[in-house]
């Protein structure tokens, strides 16, 4: 079927009228972008437009696109098997991407569960916190306490500790597990630290230890939830309070790791490690969907010492060969390429070209950490319309709320950086006041 119409070959009607995209009406849906190919940091249209990549596919693309490397890695991979079960089976890949993971990773983890997509390892992370209070002897401690604005994923649980507005909870009524939420961190990352800041989540604790299996956040930078940076204390705090009250701590690394915030993963900014570590997206370069949950011999040695005495999760394709070749090539191909300065220099100039956003009147603040750079408006973008004119102006971004953000593959040149930026400025400048 051609279901493209001749004047558009950007737009295709069959797209509109059948595949669901994320978080879009089948009946009105805002326009989607047919693309032909993708190379480096660009992304090149149906009709030939290329386009400027400031999204790195939400977080993952860290080394572009069509990465030789990477490329090569499945290829090599493809040669003696795409997959096998990881039940009563193992494989080289996944024993080598382990061995990996656990030398970048916080000191204290040890042992790795490999899943699907961010928003299972967030799943399965619950599962295990849930499982160490049981086998603790705490059969009543299966709840969990996070802070708002977060964002963990779409699934069942990782929902139930989204942000409750953005999240939507109230959509999803009583068939969403109920949590407790502690205001959001208002200390800044770049600025001072405010010793309430952690008042209601110390009251939270203190009130419902007796039910609590574990704290949940992204550390750091909340991503998806509000691209908000916070402050280091906040994180030496909370895990204080989880040690005096036996709760776990859970960090969601998913958006954070692999370099974004100028440190290879979040928590090195405070120094903190959590009990249980999620990390996913970048995990592969951006080649596929995986995930891995890295937890500390405490949790794997209690949950393994109790009935069951197993962890009670396995996904069909678990470990899958493909996706941890292509992690191997991308996570060795990020430590060879000196990405602190990379990241650093992204920081710097997306710190010099958005500073002049501050004097938009359409702006309401602007940040910037690593290779993140936040305009947050006054109100609202008008998601079509700002599309429409980034491609127009030959950038890929996409905005949600009243946050216009870009996360850049950390090998875009400075050049392309600059034409990124300064669409962005244009078309915000662009917006009615
Ligand atoms: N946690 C965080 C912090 C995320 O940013 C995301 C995805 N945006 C997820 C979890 C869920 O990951 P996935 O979309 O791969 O399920």
């Amino acid at each position: 079927m051609n279901s493209r119409t001749p004047e558009n070959p950007n737009f295709d009607i069959f797209d509109r009228d059948h595949l669901w995209h994320p978080y879009t009406s089948t009946i009105g849906p805002l326009p989607t972008y047919k693309v032909r190919s993708a190379s480096g940091c660009r992304i090149t249209l149906q009709d030939g437009t290329e386009l400027i990549e400031g999204m790195s596919s939400w977080w993952c693309a860290v080394h572009g696109y069509n990465h030789p490397v990477l490329n090569q890695a499945i290829r090599n991979q493809l040669e003696s098997m795409a997959h096998v079960m990881f039940g009563g089976l193992t494989h080289q890949p996944a024993i080598d991407l382990g061995k990996l993971l656990l030398r970048i990773a916080p000191p204290s983890m040890n042992h790795i569960f490999y899943a699907d997509s961010g928003s299972v390892a967030v799943e399965v992370a619950m599962k295990m916190a849930v499982q160490f209070q049981v086998a603790s002897g705490h059969p009543m401690r299966t709840n969990f306490v996070t802070i708002r604005t977060g964002y963990h994923g779409d699934t069942w649980n990782a929902m139930s500790v989204c942000d409750p507005v953005t999240g939507m909870h109230s959509l999803f009524g009583p068939s969403l597990p109920v949590r407790y939420f502690a205001p959001s961190p208002h200390s800044r990352f770049d600025g001072g630290w405010d010793p309430h800041d952690t008042d209601e989540l110390r009251a939270i604790i203190e009130q419902h230890e007796g039910e609590l299996a574990a704290l949940i956040l992204e550390p750091i930078v909340q991503g998806a939830g509000g691209m908000r940076f916070y402050h280091p204390q906040y994180l030496r705090e909370a895990a204080a309070l989880c040690r005096r009250h036996g709760l776990l701590l859970i960090f969601d690394e998913i958006a954070t790791g692999f370099g974004r915030t100028g440190k290879l993963f979040a928590w090195e900014h405070a120094s903190v490690e959590p009990d249980i570590m999620c990390i996913g997206k970048a995990l592969t370069g951006g080649y596929m969907t995986f995930s891995a949950v890295l937890a500390n011999s405490r949790v794997a040695e209690t949950i393994s010492s109790h009935d069951p005495k197993v962890f009670m999760h396995g996904p069909t394709f678990m470990g899958n060969p493909l996706a941890c070749s292509v992690a191997i090539a991308s996570t060795r191909l990020l430590l060879e390429s000196g990405w602190q300065e990379k990241v650093r220099s992204i920081e710097t100039q997306l710190r010099e070209e958005l500073a002049p956003a501050t004097a938009l009147p359409q702006v309401a603040d602007v940040r910037v950490l690593g290779a993140i750079g936040v305009l947050e408006m006054k109100r609202p973008v008008d998601m079509a319309w700002m599309q429409k004119r980034f491609v127009e102006e030959g950038i890929w971004l996409r905005p949600f709320g009243r946050l216009v953000y870009a996360m850049p593959p950390f090998i875009i040149k400075p050049e392309e950086l600059s034409f990124l930026t300064s669409a962005m400025l244009k078309i915000v400048g662009e917006i009615p006041e």
